[in-house]
């Protein structure tokens, strides 16, 4: 049986108690023989800043580097605003981001028929929705040089991003948008806007090459990064893979992720390089935030951080099968009914957290 070391980071606010959750998946996949998990867990953000004075330590970063995935809950939250930059709660989470070279940042939206009518958009359009939203996540406009407002001569201010992105950074995250789309329906549709940005024309050249020469096989489409936001909520189920950069990756992903409803629903990953040995540094975590509002009340959905672990089976361990079941059993507790306050409709009794962790572990245990 394989055996995967996981280095859990549960963090602050909600974090724990989603990531207690998630380990109940653990250990029941763990029992089932699916493979051996070796946890390690430890602290980050502000928990860790209240017992280290920093938000991440070294040694926490040597188990994340040494991790086969990283699972992370949140950081954040009110009782942090004054503590200096620094070392702010999200600094922890940048620093695996950076130090471990996570550049691949995967967003599904998937829309669980049970929750369809959670959505803003009409049934038809969103249900059984599966899309996956791909976002270059360290380059482009976020870090380029210069970013800076100087003061003019005249008095005014000149504000300054730059948007830069070099071959090998676009080459790279495009062959992850390949492959992932060999693994799903075999579509690709890269977002650029090369009407009027440089960095959009050579996007759209080095995604056009990479597929001429390495992936023919996949469908590739390029749309306008503005008409892909008009085009998902129109009709977002005529996309797999939307390969973004930083920027546009960061809006469309968003606006991908309102089509389906709660916040409390929506797993990431972020991959890094391969290895000699074909493995990717990985960080798996909820798209939501600590949500302090909800902290210690047993309100918090469980399902995002659940299904990031999903995430981590299918794309760092190569448990796609398990990955499924694990899938599956979230949508058939939603299908009975179950849900968590986010998520419940009128007149629907909602559970608190550990109820849904157990009423997905009863499924998943249930199709093994
Ligand atoms: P948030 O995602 O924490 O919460 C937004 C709203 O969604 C809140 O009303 C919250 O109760 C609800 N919500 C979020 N997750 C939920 C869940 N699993 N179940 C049920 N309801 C859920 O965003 P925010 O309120 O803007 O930020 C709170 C703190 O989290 C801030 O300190 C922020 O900096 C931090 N944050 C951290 C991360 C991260 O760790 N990756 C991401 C976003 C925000």
């Amino acid at each position: 049986m394989a055996t995967f070391k996981v280095l859990l980071l549960p963090g602050d606010g909600i974090g724990p108690e989603v990531m207690k959750e998630t380990r109940k998946v653990l250990d029941t996949l763990t029992k089932a023989g699916v493979a051996g998990f070796e946890t390690e867990t430890s602290l980050v953000g502000g928990s860790a800043y209240d017992a280290h004075k920093v938000s991440i330590t070294d040694a926490t970063m040597k188990l994340a580097d040494e991790a086969d995935a990283v699972l992370f809950g949140a950081v954040g939250g009110p009782k942090w605003d004054d503590v200096p930059y620094d070392v702010r709660p999200e600094a922890g989470l940048l620093r695996l981001r950076k130090d471990l070279g996570l550049f691949a940042n995967l967003r599904p939206a998937i829309c669980y028929p049970a929750l369809a009518d959670a959505s803003s958009l009409k049934r038809e359009i969103i249900d059984g929705l599966d899309i996956l939203i791909l976002r270059e996540l360290t380059g482009g406009v976020y870090f380029g040089e210069p970013k800076e407002i100087v003061t003019l001569e005249n008095g005014q201010q000149r504000a300054v991003d730059t948007q830069v992105y070099t071959t090998f950074e676009i080459e790279r995250i495009t062959r992850v948008a390949f492959d992932l789309a060999r693994k799903r329906r075999g579509k690709v549709t890269s977002c650029e806007k090369r009407n009027v940005m440089k960095s959009g024309v050579l996007w759209n050249r080095v995604v056009s090459r990479v597929h001429r020469e390495e992936f023919p096989d996949v469908q590739l489409e390029h749309h306008l990064a503005d008409a892909a936001g008009m085009q998902l909520v129109r009709w977002p189920k005529q996309y797999d893979v939307m390969l973004c950069d930083n920027l546009f990756g960061d809006m469309l992903s968003d606006v991908a992720a309102m089509l389906t409803g709660s916040l409390g629903m929506l797993p990431s990953a972020s991959l890094g390089a391969e290895d000699a040995n074909g493995r990717r540094k990985a960080l798996y975590e909820p798209v939501h935030g600590s949500a302090p509002d909800i902290a210690g009340q047993g309100l918090a959905n469980p399902i995002a951080m659940i299904s990031s672990l999903a995430m981590a089976l299918r794309y760092s361990f190569g448990l796609g099968e398990a990955a499924d079941k694990l899938d599956n059993a979230i949508a058939t507790v939603l299908a009975d009914g179950t849900r968590t306050k986010d998520i419940a409709a009128k007149g629907m009794n909602a559970v608190d957290t550990p109820h849904m962790g157990d009423a997905i572990v009863r499924a998943l245990k249930a199709s093994m």
